[in-house]
């Protein structure tokens, strides 16, 4: 093979030339893959994620110096009595060389994405997502000036800040909940020109999260034997199990895969449930009984998708499976209860769903599943919240659509059309 890498099927093996493609042409249901020409990983001279773009579904790179972080824990790992604990931080934290300024592991999928969809999708990428990857999204395109249409429900609007102003961002508000905006999103897709992100499915998305094992595999000079993780879809765990098989395949970081440890926030547990039941589907009336109730009961509300890329082919059920891995089930009180150690010793301030990783590292430490000298992974998925407030402006995106209940597409059709097609005209010029 010539090309910098290609994209194959893992249901029916077939090679499938990107166009933007989150789909295998014949109608599989796996997760397509990117396999890259490289075996031996050679980090670029960028400071940010863009180092890792022999790894990335990219040709080009952006000027972002937002990038996964590691360093080796001393004040977390004293308390806890670990040795080899590595801190995958992905936030804002500038002591650390942390610059994600959206504050979330979001923007290391967005930021593959938004390149992956300049060159191989020419179109105007889609978003519905009530918090970080929305966010995410609209810092890039503040950075990049590349076109985004962002779908979120009217009350979760405030989530959406830029640290630089944004011009391309089409914000769309729609009066209901989080499936009323999904539904919405999809109905803007159908317009030309518009193409929807992807999400576990976007080989962009799941790379981009996969730096966080690079790094820390870069940084500890070998595969950690334990990788934690909060997860709501699973696709950053997914893309730590993918990562790390490239890994092996370069040769320098040893050959056995990490122990997946992934977390779900009580009491919504729909992952958790289904692997402890040792069964490949989810069934919704067991697995989350009174979803919505549920859903509004968590700590961490990015850990609340409903319809996981669990059992596909290439999905959670396949990485837990391949790294003997384990899924833990967290409450409201222990994630803050070990958040309140996490910024007492590392001093940063994190996202719930990392509060979520921390307890289940702590829970894992107390039953014996992780030893004293194992090589561990933490990925802390967020942070720096209260860190980025006192060195940045903060600029509301502002919506340009209001959608109310049971309005449909075509009471905004036309204005939106102009803003698509002008916005087309301007990246195809
Ligand atoms: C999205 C998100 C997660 C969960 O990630 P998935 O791997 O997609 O389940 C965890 N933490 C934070 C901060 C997130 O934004
Ligand atoms: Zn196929």
């Amino acid at each position: 093979m010539t090309e910098k890498y290609v994209l194959k099927c893992p249901d029916c093996g077939r090679i499938i030339p990107d166009r933007y493609t989150n789909n295998c042409p014949a109608g599989c249901t796996g997760l397509i893959r990117a396999y890259y020409q490289k075996r031996h990983l050679q980090i670029q001279s960028y400071l940010g994620i863009f180092r890792y773009s022999e790894w990335l579904p990219v040709e080009s790179h952006l000027p972002s110096d937002a990038g996964p972080v590691t360093y080796k824990s001393e004040a977390l790992a004293r308390e806890l009595g670990l040795s080899n604990l590595y801190i995958g931080f992905s936030g804002y934290w500038p002591e650390r060389g942390a610059h994600i300024e959206s504050c979330s592991f979001k923007e290391l999928e967005a930021l593959p994405t938004t390149v992956r969809m300049r060159e191989k999708g020419h179109g105007i990428l889609q978003i519905s997502s009530a918090g970080n990857t929305g966010r995410a999204f609209c810092q890039v395109s503040a950075l990049s000036g590349a076109p985004v249409v962002v779908v979120v429900p009217e009350s979760s609007a405030e989530r959406l800040w830029t640290t630089a102003p944004t011009e391309h961002v089409c914000l769309i508000t729609v009066e209901g909940d989080y499936t009323d905006s999904i539904n919405f999103g999809n109905a803007v897709c159908h317009l030309p020109g518009v193409v929807a992100e992807g999400g576990a499915r976007n080989v962009a998305r799941r790379d981009g999260m996969g730096t966080v094992m690079l790094d820390g595999a870069v940084t500890a000079g070998r595969l950690p034997d334990v990788y934690f993780q909060a997860v709501g879809s699973g696709t950053g765990g997914i893309a730590a199990w993918e990562a790390a098989m490239r890994l092996i395949g370069d040769g320098r970081f040893g050959t056995t895969l990490p122990r997946l440890q992934l977390s779900q926030n009580e009491p919504f547990v729909p992952m958790t449930h289904a692997w402890q039941d040792g069964r490949r589907d989810i069934i919704p009336e067991r697995d989350m009984p009174d979803a919505r109730h549920a859903v509004s009961q968590v700590y961490a509300d990015v850990l609340t998708n409903r319809e996981p890329p669990y059992s596909v082919k290439g999905g959670v059920y396949d990485a837990l499976f391949a790294t003997n891995g384990t899924m833990d089930a967290i409450t409201n009180a222990a994630a803050r209860e070990a958040e309140k150690i996490f910024v007492d010793t590392e001093e940063i301030d994190l996202d719930p769903a990392a509060s979520v990783c921390v307890a289940s590292l702590i829970r894992a430490v107390e039953a014996g599943t992780v030893g004293k000298d194992d090589c561990v992974l933490l990925n802390i998925t967020g942070g720096g919240y209260r860190r980025v407030r006192e060195d940045k402006q903060q600029f509301p995106v502002e919506p340009l659509f209001r959608v109310k209940t049971g309005e449909t597409m075509d009471a905004i059709r036309g204005d939106l059309e102009a803003w698509v097609n002008t916005h087309l005209r301007r990246i195809h010029a």
